[in-house]
């Protein structure tokens, strides 16, 4: 049924990959889109993808993979699903693009504007960046402040003045701040490690008066996958209440990830702002950010927050996001995927400890994480303590077993519907074989 997945380890051969990233890197930065899509951390080449299907990726080798980074978390029913493709040809054979109102857009906030409890009223735009940027722009607005505090690992978009000791592809190159950001922006961010309330306390101390928002990933995923400590989320809420600062989520990766209605009513902690991206779109560029009635509609043309875009609110983005909240919707979808991740990990954990590794796991919705560290992980710092060279190892040895993984230790894994439960098992034996070449090393 998937060959290539159960042949045995031989490299793989990379031929057309490798031909078209030399024709890329002199066309592109990287030969990428994108910064970690390169593979620089691991120092190998990155397959060029010819399509998806269900939780398989096929590069322009033939070679196949499992696939556990689902296009970076938007595709949680695994590649081109059937109720996803019906309904992009539908609103394809209508118009791609009309500039104008659509009813898929109010069908699309309905849904979204019901499950999340944060979230009265929204505005779409095309990228999780793009709502990052907005919610500040409207949480100054709102409290005539001009501060805001993030965590250190957390990554919220490219935007100016959250380059700081950001996770992801940031975090991936070691890039502590970006050349380009003037230093007058970055001065407005103050940062505190994630998890630790006691940190977060001294810089309210300091700086409270002037914070307009603290932006927060509430299960952080781009540094590895690292859930919140007991308490970290309801204390954010209450500093935030007693300094007047407004409380933003970034579920741009945990909405519909980790939960039906994101990380916050999973946590029952409502935040004032919430950034949404990745699923809401279902493959296609979509993102949105929302809140209260009354601070949404500072936003241009109900107030005077100026925020725009050509293409916001596309059909296309808008039927697929909607057809893909449709299915999460089925009751029996998150636990199913709860239990997928939780078999991966939990496999993950046994197999590393047999072949005598040390491994630290999590898993939270469809979202998962591991670390070559002894744990426990619960900031920025210790995710980087975890050891980069066992982790180009382990990855190597998956993708020539055909399990294709995030390129870096500091992004998290998706795991979609598609998902079966001999794809989890096929991956753990691999997995056994790849620790047991980790354990190896040295
Ligand atoms: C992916 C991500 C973003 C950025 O979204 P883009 O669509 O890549 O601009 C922002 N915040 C979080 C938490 C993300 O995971």
């Amino acid at each position: 049924m998937h060959p290539g997945l159960d042949c045995p380890v031989m490299p793989l051969p990379l031929t057309r990959s490798k031909a078209l990233l030399r024709r890329a890197r002199k066309l592109m930065p990287g030969g990428v889109s994108s910064p970690v899509r390169a593979h620089t951390q691991v120092a190998g080449t990155p397959p060029f993808i010819v399509r998806g299907r269900g939780a398989y990726l096929e590069d322009a080798d033939g070679n196949r993979y499992l696939d556990y980074v689902g296009s970076w978390g938007p595709l949680i029913l695994g590649h081109a699903p059937p109720v996803v493709m019906r309904a992009l040809r539908r609103a394809a054979a209508a118009g791609t693009s009309f500039g104008a109102p659509t009813e898929l857009e109010v069908l699309l906030a309905a849904k979204i504007c019901g499950a999340l409890p944060g979230i009265e009223q929204l505005r779409f735009v095309c990228s999780g960046t793009e709502a990052v940027m907005s919610a500040l722009r409207l949480a100054r607005a709102a409290t005539g402040r001009s501060r805001i505090l993030k965590f250190e690992g957390g990554y919220h978009g490219h935007a100016d003045a959250l380059l700081l000791e950001a996770g992801s592809g940031v975090a991936t190159l070691g890039i502590p701040a970006s050349p380009g950001v003037p230093e007058a922006f970055t001065r407005l961010t103050v940062q505190a490690p994630y998890n630790d309330l006691s940190a977060l306390a001294g810089a309210f101390k300091r700086y409270g008066d002037e914070l307009a928002a603290v932006i927060v990933e509430p299960v952080a995923g781009n540094m590895g996958c690292i859930p919140p400590g007991p308490g970290f989320l309801e204390g954010l809420r209450e500093i935030c209440d007693r300094h007047g600062a407004l409380l933003i989520f970034d579920e741009v990766m945990t909405g519909f990830r980790v939960a039906w209605g994101g990380a916050q009513r999973r946590y029952s902690v409502t935040p004032d702002l919430t950034c949404l991206g990745k699923i809401i779109g279902g493959g296609l560029p979509a993102a949105a950010y929302g809140g209260r009635r009354a601070l949404m509609e500072q936003v241009a043309p109900s107030g005077p927050v100026y925020q725009a875009g050509t293409l916001a609110g596309n059909p296309l983005a808008m039927a697929a996001g909607l057809a893909t909240l449709e299915a999460l919707e089925k009751p029996g979808a998150y636990k199913r995927l709860e239990r997928r991740s939780a078999e991966l990990t939990q496999g993950l954990q046994e197999r590393a400890a047999a072949a005598g590794v040390e491994l630290c796991c999590a898993a939270v919705g469809g979202l998962f994480g591991f670390f070559f560290h002894e744990g426990p992980v619960r900031n920025f710092d210790d995710a980087r303590r975890a050891d980069p060279a066992r982790f180009r190892v382990f990855f190597r040895a998956m993708l020539e077993q055909g399990v294709y993984l995030a390129p870096s230790p500091f992004e998290a894994g998706f795991v979609s519907l598609a998902h079966r439960r001999s794809d989890i098992r096929a991956t753990l034996e691999k997995a056994g074989r790849a620790f047991e070449k980790v354990a190896r090393m040295r």
